[in-house]
């Protein structure tokens, strides 16, 4: 099996990262609890004066490199290899690329070794990349072709509104992954 996994909220905990930051940043600016994220983007959920300050925090130097990751998910990708698979991290980078895109790399470098750096792929289009299914968290991954893949979602507060798509964590995905499709 092709296996894409995204990297912000799959791998990289973007949420969490923000969260710590933005609180230890601006104590005194209100903020959103992980459990009641309801938006796929963070700053659509915060007061639009506050638009600005959470751009920035996301584009500021090592933002991208500082997100833990996720528990479980370097276990989950190394076994997914063992067993035989063809993984491929596939993510996007945020419109102001800068920081971003290089500290991509270096997360995968520093997290998960220097093999995976040659795993990673950036792409906005996600429907370009050929491959049997997508583990996501966006609600909805669109593009300009028909995608190969059957999306999975990884579950995140902010996607449970979803119910058509299967679901999972790196907890249960061998489960998940490995049974029919819906
Ligand atoms: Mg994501």
């Amino acid at each position: 099996m092709k296996i894409l996994v995204d990297m912000d909220g799959v791998l990289a905990d973007f949420d969490a990262g923000f969260l710590k930051i933005w609180q230890m940043l601006y104590p005194e600016k209100s903020f959103i609890p992980l459990e009641l994220r309801t938006t796929f983007y963070v700053v659509d959920q915060y007061p639009a004066e506050l638009s600005d300050l959470v751009r920035q925090t996301i584009a500021a130097p090592g933002f991208f490199l500082s997100l833990e990751p996720i528990m479980g998910c370097v276990n989950a990708l190394t076994e997914m290899r063992q067993l035989g698979h063809e993984v491929f991290i596939c993510t996007s980078a945020i419109t102001f690329f800068r920081n971003c895109v290089v500290e991509k790399y270096e997360w995968v470098e520093q997290h998960l070794g220097k093999e995976w750096v040659k795993k990673l792929v950036i792409s906005k289009d996600k429907t370009i990349i050929s491959g049997d299914v997508l583990i996501d968290d966006r609600p909805i991954v669109a593009g300009c072709v028909t995608p190969t893949w059957e999306h999975i979602l990884y579950d995140q507060p902010y996607n449970r509104e979803v119910s058509e798509k299967r679901r999972l964590n790196w907890m249960n995905w061998k489960s998940v992954l490995f049974s029919a499709a819906a």
